[in-house]
């Protein structure tokens, strides 16, 4: 992994001029050889160098913590104005593009991380980076995050469930009461910062509800908050306008704590003893049919994973694919 954003970017790759030029003819034919060989080389060195030099962030986005998004219904593909919360989700998706491209060559991966993980526009995304859409996948919110990058950005987080300060306020689900990884109580934030730990990514910046910044200042560098919660369900917003702004500062922050070496990789180290708290003892019973899992109480069970790419995978089938 490369930490910095443009240590090996002044090194000259030029090679040494002159050497290739004898005498006569075949000094001609080196000169020739010789342009021919800088030319290619000039060609092809901004390529090498920003196939070197690119730091590489990955960002996952949900919806809820949205600036600009307010009711449960602007989350909700039946609801009314659906629509008004995509495009305010796809114009801090490229908000935050453009502040990171504005630090320097970066190549980005976005993963649609709220509902059917279909909700960006994605037509609209800034050309250059890669975006994954659909939700038929084991990493769920994470799908795409592995070793080969630099750090990590969530955006349009929320709380985890139970947070009496947060909007709209969960844990994967709604069936989902409590979740603990090794002791730590998580929300959807903390368990992503923990699959990133786990592969030496550090969480540079989250955005939501003022109780989902507060969650993630426990994993993150930096903190953007776009609204604050009147009621689990119900929002004193900031302008997505004022949001924007408080990103591109966040994001700039953020870079520069990655640069001084401050982010460091959120980790709850191995094995990973899953706790999960769910709705209805009905779930509970379901879920013994997993070899491994224990019933803790009537609404609670526990696994030992060995490590937090197990506990992740395992965690999204219990209450994502798993039903009572
Ligand atoms: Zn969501």
């Amino acid at each position: 992994m490369s930490l910095g954003a443009g240590t090996a970017r002044s090194v000259d790759r030029t090679p040494p001029p002159g050497k290739a030029v004898v005498s006569g003819r075949i000094a001609l034919v080196g000169g020739v050889a010789l342009t021919l060989l800088l030319v290619a080389t000039a060609a092809l060195t901004p390529l090498v160098a920003a196939a070197q030099d690119s730091l590489r962030v990955f960002i996952s986005v949900d919806m809820e913590g949205i600036g600009g998004v307010g009711s449960p219904s602007m989350t909700s593909t039946s609801g009314k104005d659906y629509a008004t919360a995509r495009r305010l989700m796809t114009d801090e998706v490229n908000v935050v593009i453009a502040a990171l491209r504005a630090h320097g060559p970066v190549s980005i991966l976005v993963n649609d991380s709220h509902g059917d993980h279909q909700n960006v526009l994605h037509t609209e995304l800034d050309p250059a980076v890669s975006y994954i859409q659909g939700s038929i996948k084991p990493l769920g919110m994470v799908q795409g995050l592995d070793d080969t990058f630099d750090a990590a950005v969530f955006i349009g987080y929320h709380a985890k469930a139970g947070d009496p300060d947060g909007f709209l306020a969960h844990t994967g689900s709604g069936s989902v009461k409590g979740l603990w990884l090794n002791g730590h109580e998580v929300g959807e934030g903390g368990m992503n910062a923990a699959f990133a730990g786990m592969h030496g990514v550090p969480v540079i910046l989250v955005s939501g509800d003022s109780a989902a910044a507060a969650e993630a200042a426990a994993y993150a560098a930096a903190t953007v908050t776009t609204k604050t919660a009147e009621t689990p369900s119900s929002a004193r917003m900031v302008h997505p306008r004022e949001v924007h702004r408080r990103l591109q500062a966040g994001v700039r922050d953020a870079l520069e704590r990655l640069d001084r070496g401050d982010a460091r990789p959120w980790s709850v180290g191995a094995p990973v003893e899953i706790r999960m708290r769910f709705q209805s003892p009905t779930h509970v019973d379901i879920l013994q049919s997993i070899p491994g899992m224990s019933k803790v109480d009537g609404y609670t069970v526990s696994y030992t994973a060995a490590d937090a790419d197990e506990a992740y995978r395992l965690i999204r089938l219990m209450y994502r694919f798993v039903q009572q």
